[in-house]
């Protein structure tokens, strides 16, 4: 979309009392006496109607987490501008990014959560063009990352969509929890198969686990495993996301280990590599192909894509068209919307070949 609300330009500008108009009212109304009602008066809409936020739920705002500086008032906004700020920083590495909620949760509720159940539809992952589609929504445009952002005022992380170009991240989750030794089980996989853990940014979860970033190749797609390779190693590849660093939740502050935060993502060894991919699929021609509606959303998810998402957004869709056996029949489609979108032919046709590769349909 290509409408930038006011509000985002104004995030730096608290000083100056006009601007306060344009905020949302997260301060609560006591500065405006002459509005009567008191609490139960549902927060106006931002003056300068941002399209993408949502109103907020009818039971008010969610629930401050307990305790600490994330508790509500003034402090929520310090909290959401920071995560912004974090998130901003991510992007300039070229990582695509989503607000995040103090549960480590995606923070824009979703558009349908109050449409009636149509198990027949496919799920929309913003083919409906609005925000509120957890992973799907990543970004790495500060535009757009702004956008998410004012439509999620309660932020206080954000999420770093795995798998995505440039870096096709991968996130090795060590976790410390549940008497398990995730770093010891990484060392013992890491002798077994002769692979050394690269230098690379490593992130410290609030309960003293580590993520470790590493980068893909880009004709790679790693899945997210839990506990697959090892007792406590969990995997964040395509579709999944890793906290970043300076987010806060209920359980404390993700921060980098010193030393690493300048690093770009180190790549994968091919011996982990291997571990990480399953073994290729083999053709499953005996599901019934999918249906003519399932085709159409793809084509919509495509057709929905923002610039910086476009490829993405085809290489995802065609890969679950081949997945479903409809991919030979949905790839001119899909290549047509890809031309729509601004991809060019080529680029189209080569992204929905290497689909075809990586579902084992070439
Ligand atoms: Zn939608």
């Amino acid at each position: 979309m290509g409408t930038t609300d006011r509000d985002d330009r104004h995030d730096h500008s608290d000083d100056h009392p006009h601007d306060r108009a344009d905020h949302h009212s997260d301060d609560h109304a006591d500065d405006s006496p002459a509005t009567p009602g008191g609490p139960s008066t549902p927060p106006g809409p931002p003056a300068s109607g941002a399209p993408a936020s949502d109103p907020p739920a009818p039971g008010g705002t969610p629930p401050a987490p307990p305790g600490g500086s994330l508790g509500g008032g003034p402090g929520v906004r310090h909290t959401a501008a920071l995560a912004l700020a974090h998130a901003l920083s991510a992007a300039e590495r070229g990582l695509a990014v989503i607000p995040l909620s103090a549960t480590k949760l995606p923070a824009i509720r979703s558009p349908h959560h109050d449409e009636a159940d149509h198990p027949h539809q496919p799920p929309c992952h913003g083919e409906c063009g609005r925000p509120g589609h957890g992973v799907y929504d990543a970004t790495s445009d500060p535009v757009r990352i702004r956008e998410l952002f004012a439509a999620a005022p309660h932020a206080t992380g954000y999420g770093i969509a795995c798998g995505l170009p440039p870096h096709h991240l991968i996130g090795i989750d060590l976790d410390t929890k549940s008497g398990t030794d995730a770093p010891a089980a990484l060392r013992e996989l890491a002798l077994r198969h002769l692979f050394t853990i690269p230098e690379t940014v490593v992130v410290v979860t609030p309960s003293g686990g580590r993520h470790i970033w590493l980068a893909g190749p880009p004709d790679t797609v790693v899945p997210n495993s839990a506990g697959r390779l090892a007792p406590g190693i969990d995997i964040r590849g395509a579709g999944g996301y890793l906290v970043g660093p300076g987010s806060r939740t209920t359980h404390g502050t993700y921060s980098t280990v010193p030393g690493t935060a300048h690093l770009p993502p180190a790549p994968c060894p091919p011996a982990l590599l291997r571990l990480l991919t399953p073994p290729p699929r083999t053709a499953r021609h005996a599901a019934p192909a999918a249906g003519p509606q399932q085709g159409q959303g793809l084509v919509q998810f495509v057709l929905a894509a923002h610039e910086g998402q476009r490829n993405t957004r085809l290489f995802w869709a065609a890969c679950r068209a081949y997945e479903n056996g409809i991919g030979p029949d949905l790839a001119p489609q899909l290549t047509a919307a890809a031309v729509r979108v601004g991809l060019t032919e080529r680029e189209a046709r080569s992204t929905i070949a290497s689909a075809a590769r990586l579902t084992g349909h070439a």
